[in-house]
């Protein structure tokens, strides 16, 4: 795992969702990098999101990538719209829809703290 990433995954521990913003040109990134996406800069600030969302899509997993997520399947992947303006992926609760308005919570898997939304 990067040193960026690594920062994501802390934040989650603590029950927080983390993104990157770029001071030169304010683009949002989910996907921790060492720069922008957008415009290349390397000064990029950590923020984080309030957790509220909408769903964009869903897809229901019934056969997991890898072991240690076989345990769990089936289960739901949501990419979310954060109402701070950037797209991420995550867990979600069983029974969401596209347009749900959802809420960030944590769940431990693997000895890690795991974004999943629920209806909010
Ligand atoms: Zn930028």
């Amino acid at each position: 795992m990067n040193k960026h990433a690594a920062h994501f995954w802390e934040g989650c521990a603590a029950g927080e969702l983390r993104y990157q913003h770029c001071a030169a040109c304010a683009a949002l990134q989910f996907h921790a990098r060492a720069f922008c996406l957008r415009c290349g800069g390397a000064k990029l600030e950590w923020r984080t999101a309030q957790g509220s969302g909408t769903v964009y899509a869903l897809s229901s997993v019934a056969r997991a990538p890898t072991d240690e997520f076989r345990a769990l399947a089936p289960y739901v992947i949501v990419l979310v719209d954060l109402d701070e303006g950037l797209r991420m992926m995550a867990h979600g609760a069983p029974g969401l829809c596209i347009g749900d308005r959802v809420r960030a919570g944590f769940f431990v898997h693997g000895g890690r703290s795991l974004p999943r939304f629920d209806k909010s």
